[in-house]
C-alpha cells in the first residue's frame, strides 16, 4: 500500500525503533508512548483494520498476538500484566488503517475494570 505509514515502516522507508521482526511481522515502540511500556505488533500483510481481516487469516493473526505475548515476555511485563488494544474503526480511535495491535504496560493501567 503506497500511503500506508506501517507499509512503509516494514519497507524500511519510515525509521522505526524495532524490537521484534520475523517474515510475516513486526514489533516496534510507539513514537508517542501512553504507558512507559507501549509497542505495535504489527503484520507485514496490509490488512486495514481488524473488520477486514478475513478467514484466511486466522494463522497470521494468531501469529501477530503470539508475538504480543513474545514482546511483553522480553520486556518484563509478565510479572505486572500488560494490555493488548486493537482500534477498530475512526470512532474507536484508529488512526493508522494498518491493522496494529498495541501492548502497554509498565505500570498500572486505568479504564475498564480498573
Ligand atoms: O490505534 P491507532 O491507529 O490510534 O494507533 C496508531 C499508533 O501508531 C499511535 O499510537 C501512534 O503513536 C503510532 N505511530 C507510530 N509511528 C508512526 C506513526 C504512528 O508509532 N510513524
Amino acid at each position: 500500500m503506497d500511503d500506508c505509514i506501517f507499509c512503509k515502516i516494514i519497507q524500511g522507508a519510515i525509521p522505526s525503533t524495532q524490537i521484534y521482526e520475523d517474515e510475516r511481522v513486526m514489533a516496534f515502540h510507539d513514537i508517542e508512548p501512553q504507558a512507559p511500556v507501549h509497542m505495535l505488533v504489527i503484520p507485514k500483510k496490509h490488512i486495514a483494520s481488524m473488520a477486514e481481516a478475513e478467514p484466511d487469516d486466522a494463522e497470521l493473526m494468531g501469529h501477530v498476538l503470539l508475538t504480543a505475548q513474545r514482546i511483553a515476555r522480553e520486556a518484563g511485563l509478565e510479572e505486572t500484566g500488560y494490555r493488548i488494544i486493537n482500534n477498530c474503526g475512526k470512532n474507536a480511535g484508529q488512526l493508522v488503517f494498518h491493522i496494529h495491535f498495541h501492548v502497554l504496560g509498565g505500570e498500572k493501567l486505568g479504564g475498564l475494570n480498573s
